[in-house]
């Protein structure tokens, strides 16, 4: 999906800041001599694929990644010409089509090495190790069988192994835990492993990649040919020690305003009850925009330039802030999340509130939401 306006019924205002992504982009370009994969899965984490990828490409990126074909297909249906890996797919994906539409793919197993070599010949790969998370690539004890196949596939003429990549587990934690640090070296290691095997089986793989946004931020020794950046490219980093900027600011009317007494309960289940007589705006956006349910009785929005809190259960698609005695009408614009400029609050204290990372705040807004590109993506590409 682009970031372009959609058709939606609610008038919750999504603004995607691509000016803030082109500056974190070249940021990352900056910090690694390697080049830059601009990831732009999960909607470009929600902010747009499209938007996120072209304006990441003129601003340091040469490549781009996703997890899915799917996702892949749908950056080259909106025009995106740029060399493209897909990393997460079944055994049985449409490998002869991600071939015409010249996406490279990752293999993860040995069994997806075999399916891609046979419906595919000619396809280009990247070989995923799996270095620490038992998750996503190929197991340390299949590597050596895996580079031997790719060889030979590849003598053979059948597929091009142009990638070695793996995936960190602790990057975000390396610089603040020991544990993290020692994970992150045990990981490290098995990749310059993996690189060695892949090089004795006679593989010359020119694309090697281990870092995501917080690895590159904070360790040079995994930059190797190139660094994967997506959370960072939205002003997201996980190992907070970057000062990046968010892109994204998400706003609502006040629909109405009704003065509560004491002893008032407010929402579903009447989970609050005022305290002191008191005024309630209404804001026109729920759980069903991807404010978290579970932020109720934590969260804030910004009204009339000050913090107010949410009361009562967000539900699908109100919320209900105490405004006090602040100057609050109908129509002024609460800002539910920012850069956090004004004072208002940010995604990271939203995922403070629901207890999870900025990565699921980000990714979870809703299609309702009316999004609005600034500025208009053709004065930056
Ligand atoms: C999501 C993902 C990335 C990007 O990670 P960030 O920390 O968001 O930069 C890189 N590589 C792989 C394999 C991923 O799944």
């Amino acid at each position: 999906m682009s970031a372009a306006p959609r058709a939606g019924g609610g008038v919750a205002r999504l603004q995607i800041d691509l000016e803030a992504v082109a500056a974190n982009t070249r940021l990352f370009a900056d910090r690694t001599g390697g080049e830059l994969m601009a990831v732009v899965k999960a909607d470009g984490f929600g902010h747009g694929a499209t938007a996120i990828a072209r304006t990441a490409l003129a601003h340091g990126a040469s490549r781009l990644g996703v997890a899915s074909l799917a996702e892949a297909f749908a950056l080259r249906a909106g025009g995106v010409d740029a060399p493209l890996l897909s990393w997460l797919n079944p055994g049985d994906a449409d490998w002869g089509a991600a071939q015409a539409a010249r996406v490279d793919v990752a293999v993860p197993s040995p069994e997806h090495l075999c399916a891609v070599t046979r419906a595919a010949p000619g396809s280009r790969v990247h070989l995923h190790l799996d270095v620490d998370m038992a998750r996503d690539g190929v197991r340390a004890e299949d590597w050596p069988d895996v580079c031997c196949c790719a060889a030979r596939a590849e003598r053979e003429g059948q597929i091009r192994v142009v990638g070695v990549m793996g995936h960190l587990g602790c990057a975000g934690e390396s610089t603040h835990t020991q544990a993290g640090a020692a994970a992150n070296d045990v990981a490290r290691e098995r990749f310059a492993w993996a690189l060695r095997v892949a090089h004795d089986a006679g593989l010359r793989p020119v694309d090697r990649h281990l870092a995501a946004t917080a690895a590159t931020l904070t360790d040079r020794r995994t930059h190797h040919t190139m660094s994967r950046i997506g959370a960072g490219l939205v002003g997201i980093d996980p190992s907070k020690t970057t000062e990046l900027r968010p892109a994204l600011t998400l706003t609502a009317p006040v629909v109405t305003i009704r003065s509560v007494r004491v002893g008032t309960a407010v929402g579903y289940g009447h989970t609050w009850v005022a305290e002191r007589p008191t005024r309630l705006a209404l804001l026109p956006l729920g759980y069903a925009d991807g404010l978290p349910r579970v932020a109720s009785g934590r969260a804030e929005v910004l009204l009339a330039g000050r913090r107010c809190p949410i009361v009562g259960l967000i539900s699908m698609d109100m919320t209900v802030v105490d405004i006090g005695d602040l100057a609050v009408f109908p129509g002024d614009l609460a800002m539910v999340f920012g850069p956090g400029d004004a004072g208002e609050p940010t995604v990271r204290d939203w995922a403070h509130w629901a207890d999870t990372i900025e990565h699921e705040i980000v990714t979870r807004l809703g299609p309702r939401l009316n999004r609005t590109v600034t500025p208009p993506l053709s004065r930056l590409i």
